[in-house]
Protein backbone atom coordinates (compact mmCIF):
# COMPACT_ATOMS: atom_id res chain seq x y z
CA UNK A 1 0.00 0.00 0.00
CA UNK A 2 1.57 3.30 -0.77
CA UNK A 3 2.27 5.69 2.07
CA UNK A 4 -0.42 8.63 1.82
CA UNK A 5 -2.47 6.97 -0.58
CA UNK A 6 -5.81 7.87 1.44
CA UNK A 7 -4.78 10.38 3.84
CA UNK A 8 -6.73 13.71 4.52
CA UNK A 9 -4.00 16.56 3.18
CA UNK A 10 -1.11 17.20 5.37
CA UNK A 11 -0.86 14.08 6.76
CA UNK A 12 2.01 11.25 6.93
CA UNK A 13 4.65 10.38 9.02
CA UNK A 14 7.13 12.04 10.31
CA UNK A 15 11.12 11.37 11.28
CA UNK A 16 12.97 11.43 14.49
CA UNK A 17 14.38 14.90 13.63
CA UNK A 18 11.00 16.78 13.49
CA UNK A 19 7.39 16.78 14.40
CA UNK A 20 4.33 17.37 11.95
CA UNK A 21 1.13 19.01 13.66
CA UNK A 22 -2.52 17.23 12.25
CA UNK A 23 -5.72 16.43 13.05
CA UNK A 24 -7.60 13.75 14.17
CA UNK A 25 -10.96 12.91 12.70
CA UNK A 26 -12.36 15.16 15.66
CA UNK A 27 -10.48 17.89 14.56
CA UNK A 28 -8.51 17.40 17.91
CA UNK A 29 -5.16 19.13 17.18
CA UNK A 30 -2.31 16.50 18.27
CA UNK A 31 1.36 16.13 16.92
CA UNK A 32 2.94 13.16 15.19
CA UNK A 33 6.14 12.39 16.73
CA UNK A 34 7.99 9.47 14.24
CA UNK A 35 10.14 7.39 16.47
CA UNK A 36 10.62 4.75 14.71
CA UNK A 37 12.85 4.30 11.59
CA UNK A 38 11.04 2.10 8.95
CA UNK A 39 11.97 1.66 5.45
CA UNK A 40 10.28 2.94 2.78
CA UNK A 41 9.68 -1.06 1.39
CA UNK A 42 8.38 -1.45 4.69
CA UNK A 43 6.28 1.09 5.04
CA UNK A 44 4.60 0.36 1.82
CA UNK A 45 3.32 -3.33 3.13
CA UNK A 46 2.29 -1.66 6.38
CA UNK A 47 -1.77 -1.01 6.68
CA UNK A 48 -2.34 2.10 7.92
CA UNK A 49 -3.46 1.15 11.94
CA UNK A 50 0.59 0.57 11.47
CA UNK A 51 1.24 4.31 11.74
CA UNK A 52 3.03 5.42 15.24
CA UNK A 53 0.99 8.40 16.47
CA UNK A 54 2.19 10.17 20.25
CA UNK A 55 0.80 13.27 21.49
CA UNK A 56 2.44 16.14 22.61
CA UNK A 57 2.87 14.34 26.24
CA UNK A 58 3.64 10.59 24.55
CA UNK A 59 0.42 9.28 26.05
CA UNK A 60 -0.73 5.79 24.53
CA UNK A 61 -4.43 6.92 24.74
CA UNK A 62 -3.29 9.25 21.74
CA UNK A 63 -2.29 5.61 19.80
CA UNK A 64 -5.87 5.05 20.08
CA UNK A 65 -6.72 8.32 18.65
CA UNK A 66 -3.94 7.00 15.27
CA UNK A 67 -6.36 7.75 12.06
CA UNK A 68 -8.15 4.75 11.01
CA UNK A 69 -8.77 4.78 7.17
CA UNK A 70 -10.75 1.76 7.24
CA UNK A 71 -13.22 -0.80 8.74
CA UNK A 72 -10.89 -4.07 8.57
CA UNK A 73 -11.14 -5.92 11.71
CA UNK A 74 -7.62 -6.55 13.32
CA UNK A 75 -6.04 -9.43 12.03
CA UNK A 76 -4.93 -12.18 13.93
CA UNK A 77 -1.77 -14.36 13.46
CA UNK A 78 -1.90 -17.86 11.63
CA UNK A 79 -2.09 -20.50 14.04
CA UNK A 80 -0.97 -23.55 11.99
CA UNK A 81 2.75 -21.76 10.71
CA UNK A 82 5.91 -21.64 12.74
CA UNK A 83 6.39 -17.70 13.25
CA UNK A 84 10.03 -16.09 14.71
CA UNK A 85 10.36 -12.63 15.83
CA UNK A 86 13.68 -11.46 17.47
CA UNK A 87 14.25 -8.48 19.38
CA UNK A 88 17.96 -7.41 19.63
CA UNK A 89 19.30 -4.53 21.39
CA UNK A 90 22.18 -2.88 24.38
CA UNK A 91 21.55 -3.35 27.46
CA UNK A 92 18.66 -1.27 29.24
CA UNK A 93 16.34 -1.05 26.23
CA UNK A 94 14.00 -3.00 28.15
CA UNK A 95 13.91 -5.90 25.82
CA UNK A 96 12.98 -8.68 27.76
CA UNK A 97 10.07 -6.86 29.36
CA UNK A 98 9.16 -5.99 26.11
CA UNK A 99 9.72 -9.37 24.03
CA UNK A 100 7.89 -11.00 27.24
CA UNK A 101 4.61 -8.48 27.12
CA UNK A 102 4.61 -9.12 22.65
CA UNK A 103 4.56 -12.83 23.14
CA UNK A 104 2.11 -13.12 25.57
CA UNK A 105 -0.21 -10.77 23.62
CA UNK A 106 0.29 -13.07 20.64
CA UNK A 107 0.16 -16.28 22.47
CA UNK A 108 4.08 -17.09 21.37
CA UNK A 109 6.52 -18.82 23.44
CA UNK A 110 9.41 -16.38 25.23
CA UNK A 111 12.95 -16.78 25.32
CA UNK A 112 15.28 -14.80 26.88
CA UNK A 113 18.45 -15.79 25.49
CA UNK A 114 20.49 -13.52 28.00
CA UNK A 115 19.62 -16.09 30.33
CA UNK A 116 21.61 -18.59 29.09
CA UNK A 117 24.95 -16.64 28.81
CA UNK A 118 24.15 -15.45 32.49
CA UNK A 119 24.01 -19.40 33.94
CA UNK A 120 27.76 -19.61 31.75
CA UNK A 121 28.87 -16.94 33.62
CA UNK A 122 27.25 -17.70 37.22
CA UNK A 123 28.42 -21.92 36.67
CA UNK A 124 31.65 -20.17 35.83
CA UNK A 125 32.04 -18.46 39.11
CA UNK A 126 30.33 -20.86 41.10
CA UNK A 127 32.72 -23.64 40.14
CA UNK A 128 35.42 -21.76 40.67
CA UNK A 129 36.57 -21.03 36.36
CA UNK A 130 38.17 -17.87 35.35
CA UNK A 131 36.56 -16.37 32.27
CA UNK A 132 39.76 -16.60 30.48
CA UNK A 133 39.66 -20.54 31.10
CA UNK A 134 37.94 -20.87 27.91
CA UNK A 135 37.76 -24.78 27.81
CA UNK A 136 36.60 -24.90 30.93
CA UNK A 137 33.91 -22.31 31.13
CA UNK A 138 32.37 -24.68 27.67
CA UNK A 139 33.15 -27.92 29.41
CA UNK A 140 31.14 -26.75 32.53
CA UNK A 141 28.19 -24.85 30.42
CA UNK A 142 27.90 -27.97 28.09
CA UNK A 143 27.62 -30.34 31.59
CA UNK A 144 25.36 -28.17 32.90
CA UNK A 145 23.24 -28.64 29.63
CA UNK A 146 21.11 -25.09 30.05
CA UNK A 147 17.21 -25.66 28.94
CA UNK A 148 14.32 -24.04 30.05
CA UNK A 149 11.24 -24.71 32.40
CA UNK A 150 8.51 -23.95 29.96
CA UNK A 151 5.48 -23.94 32.54
CA UNK A 152 6.80 -21.30 34.44
CA UNK A 153 6.03 -17.83 33.70
CA UNK A 154 8.46 -16.53 32.09
CA UNK A 155 10.35 -19.54 31.73
CA UNK A 156 12.85 -20.39 33.86
CA UNK A 157 16.40 -21.50 33.17
CA UNK A 158 17.73 -24.65 34.21
CA UNK A 159 21.29 -25.90 35.08
CA UNK A 160 22.10 -29.80 36.12
CA UNK A 161 18.38 -29.60 35.84
CA UNK A 162 18.36 -27.04 38.98
CA UNK A 163 16.38 -24.13 38.51
CA UNK A 164 19.64 -21.20 38.41
CA UNK A 165 17.60 -18.11 37.88
CA UNK A 166 17.52 -16.52 40.97
CA UNK A 167 21.76 -16.44 40.36
CA UNK A 168 21.91 -15.13 37.34
CA UNK A 169 20.98 -11.36 37.82
CA UNK A 170 23.45 -11.11 40.55
CA UNK A 171 26.40 -8.32 40.28
CA UNK A 172 29.50 -10.78 39.67
CA UNK A 173 27.16 -12.56 37.13
CA UNK A 174 26.82 -8.80 35.29
CA UNK A 175 30.38 -7.76 35.49
CA UNK A 176 31.91 -11.10 33.68
CA UNK A 177 29.03 -11.98 31.66
CA UNK A 178 30.07 -10.30 28.27
CA UNK A 179 33.50 -11.42 28.21
CA UNK A 180 32.02 -14.49 28.91
CA UNK A 181 30.28 -14.29 25.68
CA UNK A 182 33.37 -13.16 23.85
CA UNK A 183 34.19 -17.22 23.80
CA UNK A 184 33.10 -18.32 19.99
CA UNK A 185 32.98 -22.09 21.32
CA UNK A 186 30.46 -20.82 23.98
CA UNK A 187 28.44 -18.89 21.13
CA UNK A 188 28.44 -21.79 19.00
CA UNK A 189 27.27 -23.58 21.49
CA UNK A 190 24.00 -21.62 22.34
CA UNK A 191 23.32 -21.04 18.68
CA UNK A 192 22.91 -24.40 19.15
CA UNK A 193 20.81 -24.67 21.56
CA UNK A 194 18.64 -21.48 20.35
CA UNK A 195 18.15 -23.30 17.35
CA UNK A 196 16.49 -26.59 18.76
CA UNK A 197 14.57 -24.67 21.47
CA UNK A 198 12.97 -23.05 18.06
CA UNK A 199 12.35 -26.10 16.67
CA UNK A 200 10.75 -27.31 19.98
CA UNK A 201 8.97 -24.01 20.12
CA UNK A 202 8.56 -22.85 16.76
CA UNK A 203 6.24 -19.81 17.44
CA UNK A 204 8.52 -17.61 19.47
CA UNK A 205 9.65 -14.56 20.31
CA UNK A 206 13.33 -14.17 21.43
CA UNK A 207 15.31 -11.39 22.40
CA UNK A 208 19.42 -10.98 23.06
CA UNK A 209 22.10 -9.72 20.76
CA UNK A 210 22.17 -11.64 17.69
CA UNK A 211 19.21 -13.28 16.98
CA UNK A 212 17.99 -11.72 14.37
CA UNK A 213 21.68 -11.30 12.52
CA UNK A 214 23.13 -14.82 13.17
CA UNK A 215 20.98 -17.32 14.99
CA UNK A 216 17.33 -16.61 13.08
CA UNK A 217 18.70 -14.68 9.86
CA UNK A 218 14.88 -16.29 8.69
CA UNK A 219 12.67 -14.71 11.52
CA UNK A 220 9.71 -12.98 9.58
CA UNK A 221 10.17 -10.24 11.82
CA UNK A 222 12.80 -8.80 13.35
CA UNK A 223 13.05 -5.88 15.85
CA UNK A 224 16.16 -3.87 17.38
CA UNK A 225 15.21 -1.58 20.32
CA UNK A 226 17.54 0.75 21.30
CA UNK A 227 17.58 4.34 23.66
CA UNK A 228 20.01 6.72 25.00
CA UNK A 229 22.58 5.79 27.40
CA UNK A 230 21.57 8.23 29.71
CA UNK A 231 17.88 6.75 29.44
CA UNK A 232 19.20 2.81 29.39
CA UNK A 233 21.26 4.23 32.68
CA UNK A 234 18.09 5.71 34.55
CA UNK A 235 15.94 2.95 33.33
CA UNK A 236 18.02 0.37 35.34
CA UNK A 237 18.75 2.17 38.21
CA UNK A 238 14.74 2.60 38.58
CA UNK A 239 14.87 -1.22 38.45
CA UNK A 240 17.24 -1.41 40.95
CA UNK A 241 15.58 0.97 43.62
CA UNK A 242 12.41 -0.83 42.92
CA UNK A 243 13.59 -3.91 44.18
CA UNK A 244 15.15 -2.45 47.30
CA UNK A 245 18.99 -1.65 45.83
CA UNK A 246 21.28 1.34 46.00
CA UNK A 247 21.48 2.49 42.61
CA UNK A 248 24.71 4.61 41.91
CA UNK A 249 24.10 6.23 38.37
CA UNK A 250 27.46 6.88 37.33
CA UNK A 251 28.62 3.26 38.04
CA UNK A 252 25.28 2.21 35.83
CA UNK A 253 25.99 4.34 32.93
CA UNK A 254 29.80 3.41 33.09
CA UNK A 255 28.95 -0.62 33.08
CA UNK A 256 26.44 0.25 30.55
CA UNK A 257 28.13 1.24 28.25
CA UNK A 258 31.61 -1.08 28.88
CA UNK A 259 28.89 -3.40 27.89
CA UNK A 260 27.93 -1.71 24.73
CA UNK A 261 31.11 -1.91 23.75
CA UNK A 262 32.45 -5.41 24.57
CA UNK A 263 29.13 -6.47 23.16
CA UNK A 264 29.55 -4.83 19.55
CA UNK A 265 33.16 -5.13 19.12
CA UNK A 266 33.33 -8.65 19.78
CA UNK A 267 34.43 -10.95 16.44
CA UNK A 268 31.76 -13.37 16.91
CA UNK A 269 27.40 -12.49 16.95
CA UNK A 270 28.40 -8.73 17.90
CA UNK A 271 25.33 -6.53 18.88
CA UNK A 272 24.43 -5.22 15.51
CA UNK A 273 20.75 -3.78 13.99
CA UNK A 274 20.25 -6.60 11.45
CA UNK A 275 19.90 -4.57 7.75
CA UNK A 276 16.37 -6.05 7.65
CA UNK A 277 15.47 -4.89 11.85
CA UNK A 278 12.74 -2.33 12.52
CA UNK A 279 14.80 0.06 14.75
CA UNK A 280 12.64 1.33 17.63
CA UNK A 281 14.30 4.19 19.57
CA UNK A 282 12.67 3.85 22.96
CA UNK A 283 14.29 6.59 25.00
CA UNK A 284 10.51 8.77 24.07
CA UNK A 285 8.26 6.13 24.80
CA UNK A 286 6.46 4.75 27.28
CA UNK A 287 6.92 0.99 27.77
CA UNK A 288 3.01 0.27 26.41
CA UNK A 289 3.67 2.28 23.23
CA UNK A 290 6.65 0.02 22.83
CA UNK A 291 4.85 -3.15 22.78
CA UNK A 292 2.03 -1.93 21.04
CA UNK A 293 4.10 -0.38 18.23
CA UNK A 294 5.74 -4.09 17.90
CA UNK A 295 2.83 -5.81 18.15
CA UNK A 296 0.69 -3.89 15.47
CA UNK A 297 3.69 -4.17 13.21
CA UNK A 298 3.76 -7.98 13.75
CA UNK A 299 -0.13 -7.92 12.74
CA UNK A 300 0.47 -6.12 9.87
CA UNK A 301 3.41 -8.21 8.32
CA UNK A 302 2.16 -11.82 9.29
CA UNK A 303 -2.01 -11.09 10.51
CA UNK A 304 -4.27 -12.64 8.53
O1 LIG B 1 20.22 -9.45 27.85
P1 LIG B 1 21.11 -9.57 29.05
O2 LIG B 1 21.51 -8.28 29.65
O3 LIG B 1 20.59 -10.55 30.07
O4 LIG B 1 22.44 -10.23 28.48
C1 LIG B 1 23.58 -10.37 29.26
C2 LIG B 1 24.80 -10.47 28.36
O5 LIG B 1 24.78 -11.70 27.66
C3 LIG B 1 24.93 -9.40 27.30
O6 LIG B 1 25.54 -8.20 27.77
C4 LIG B 1 25.78 -10.07 26.25
O7 LIG B 1 27.14 -9.97 26.57
C5 LIG B 1 25.37 -11.53 26.38
N1 LIG B 1 24.43 -11.95 25.34
C6 LIG B 1 24.93 -12.27 24.11
N2 LIG B 1 24.10 -12.73 23.15
C7 LIG B 1 22.79 -12.89 23.38
C8 LIG B 1 22.25 -12.53 24.63
C9 LIG B 1 23.10 -12.04 25.60
O8 LIG B 1 26.12 -12.12 23.88
N3 LIG B 1 22.01 -13.39 22.43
Amino acid sequence: MPLNSDQPSGMGLGSSSGSTSLSDSSDRPFELMEVIEISRSEIEHISDMERVVCDRDGALATLDRAPQFDDRPMPTLPRDQSIVITIDGPAGTGKSSVARTLAKALGLDFLDTGAMYRAAAALAIDNGIAPTDIEGVVRETTKADLHFDWSKDPPTILAFGKPIDHRIRSSDVAEIVSPIATIKLLRDHMVRKQRIIAQQHPRLVTEGRDQGSIVFPDAVVKFYLDASPDVRARRRAEQLMASGHCADLGAITAEILDRDRRDSSRADGPLICPKDAICVDTSDLAFDQVVKTLHRHVLAVVGR
